[in-house]
Order: C-alpha cells, then structure tokens, then sequence
C-alpha cells in the first residue's frame, strides 16, 4: 500500500519552509521531505529585506527577532577610495532593516516553527524519482531514505523547493542552459576581530577588485565576531590559481 499525501513539498530550506507554512495556515496539510538533516551549512546569509515579508506572513518573525541574528539596515559598496552606502529603511514605500543570518540556525529556526505550526518534515529522505500523474493518475515520488529504506509516495500536489538541488528541472528533464555568464564564488567564515569604529556591521559590503572590474567580495559580518567572506569571478579567472581552494581563496 503506497502513502498518501495530498501535498508534498520538496526541500525544506527557506521556501520551503516558509510556503509549507503559509499552505498549512490556509488549511492544508503539508509533509516535507528534506534529504539532509538540520542545521546545515548553506550559503546565501544576507537576507533582502522582502525576504523578512514572507517569514513574517508565515508567522516567524517572532522566532527569527528572538535568535539574535546581525541587523542588516542596507548595503554598501566600495572600490578603491570611493565608498556608497544605502539604507533599506529609506524608501519610499516603507522599507524594513533585515537580517544577516547563518544559514545553519536560522534555515532551522524557519523549520522548526513549520514544525510547530503542523508541518510535518521528515528528515534524511531524498526524492530520487517523480513520474507526474496524467489523465486522474496520481503524481508519484520514490524517496531514498538515509536509513537504506526505499519507498514510493503519491501526492495530489507537489512543490518543488529544492533549491540548488532542481529535483524537477532534473528528473523531468526541464533544464536549459543558461545565458548568463558562468561565476565561481569561494567563501569562508573567519573570526574577524574587526575593532575599527567606522566600519559598518550593519550593512552588507561589496568591494570591487581595483583593476578587474568583472571581481567582486562580499563581507557580511554577523553578531558572534564572525564574518562571511566570499569573491565571485568569471569562471576563467581562476586559471592557473592554486587548486587548493583555502589558498586560492586567501
Ligand atoms: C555564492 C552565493 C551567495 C549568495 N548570497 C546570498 C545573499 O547574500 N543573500 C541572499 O538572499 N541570497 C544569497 N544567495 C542565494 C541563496 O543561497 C538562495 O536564494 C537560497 O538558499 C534559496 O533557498 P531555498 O530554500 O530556495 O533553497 P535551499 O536553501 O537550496 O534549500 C533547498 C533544500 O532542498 C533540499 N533538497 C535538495 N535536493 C533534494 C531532494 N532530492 N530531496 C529532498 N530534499 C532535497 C536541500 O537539502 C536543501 O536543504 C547566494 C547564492 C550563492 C550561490
């Protein structure tokens, strides 16, 4: 006898989460099958203020404001002896300081509370196939579970926010590619012992290398003394760079 879910989501990162939450709200009962298990590194820590919007809709903002994450009130950019910073708040529809957040406890922090509301998240469960019902068929997902265990589920709905992972886009065969220029981005976490005054932990700052324009660094403190660190490049320009990514990197 094969499970049954009227409404399955993929992923349980921030989309997920969060549009889990707001369905269960409106009534609906939701099962997320996320393959690892939380906290987990991800990148991505510089929260837009719109983000907070939906965290809010989804009734976690409490839980977000009680963690202790670095207030984020806009952004600044710098390159060479020119420096400009903005103010989120300064709009004129009525803009919100956000956050900067390590991925690990605040994507549980949104979990969590889904968990809280109803959501029910299993853990360690891969979605490995998906064959989409047609014709009044029931769309139907095999999952690989981290204990060994194999098993097939059906669903009414199914919402893919698997993020980086694509699950649809990969075993549905939808992926095209893009025209964008290819990035690499490298990035670290360093206690940052920052003792200057003047600088601003308060914003996300973007630096562009002095001569290579196309290069660019990103530093988002957050409030532990630890600060995210990373250079985003066109693909080539690490050619001929020490393979070993922590040298590469320094
Ligand atoms: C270098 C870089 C820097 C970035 N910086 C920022 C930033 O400063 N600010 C910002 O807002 N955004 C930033 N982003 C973007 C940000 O990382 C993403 O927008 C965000 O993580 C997307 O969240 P999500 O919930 O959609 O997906 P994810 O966070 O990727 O979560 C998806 C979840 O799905 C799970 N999953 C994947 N495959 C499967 C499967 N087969 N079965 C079950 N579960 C699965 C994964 O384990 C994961 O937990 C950055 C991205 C990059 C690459």
């Amino acid at each position: 006898m094969v499970e049954h879910h009227p409404l399955i989501v993929i992923g349980a990162g921030p989309a997920g989460a969060v549009v889990a939450a707001l369905l269960k709200r409106r009534g609906h009962p939701v099962l997320v099958l996320e393959a690892q298990h939380f906290p987990r590194f991800s990148i991505g820590e510089s929260l837009l203020s719109h983000s907070l919007d939906f965290v809010e809709e989804a009734g976690m903002l409490p839980a977000v404001e009680a963690a202790g994450f670095q207030t984020k009130i806009g952004a600044a950019f710098a390159w060479g002896e020119r420096y400009t910073d903005f103010d989120f708040r300064d709009t004129y529809s009525g803009g919100r300081s956000t956050f900067q957040v390590q991925r690990g406890p605040f994507d549980k922090i949104l979990a969590d509370d889904a968990a809280r509301q109803g959501v029910t998240i299993r853990y360690g469960q891969r979605v490995t196939a998906v064959t989409l019902g047609e014709d009044g068929e029931r769309t139907r997902l095999e999952v690989q579970g981290d204990d060994g265990q194999a098993y097939a589920l059906t669903t009414d709905f199914l919402l893919d926010a698997s993020g980086y992972g694509r699950v649809l886009p990969r075993l549905l065969d939808l992926e095209a590619p893009s025209d964008f220029p290819v990035r690499r981005a490298l990035f670290t976490h360093v206690e940052d012992r920052i003792d200057d005054p003047g600088f601003d932990r308060q914003r996300i700052l973007i630096t562009t290398h002095p001569t290579l324009r196309d290069v660019w660094f990103w530093t988002i403190p957050f409030s532990d003394g630890r600060t995210s660190i990373g250079v985003v490049a066109a693909a080539e320009r690490y050619a001929g760079r020490a393979a070993d990514l922590a040298t590469c990197l320094r």
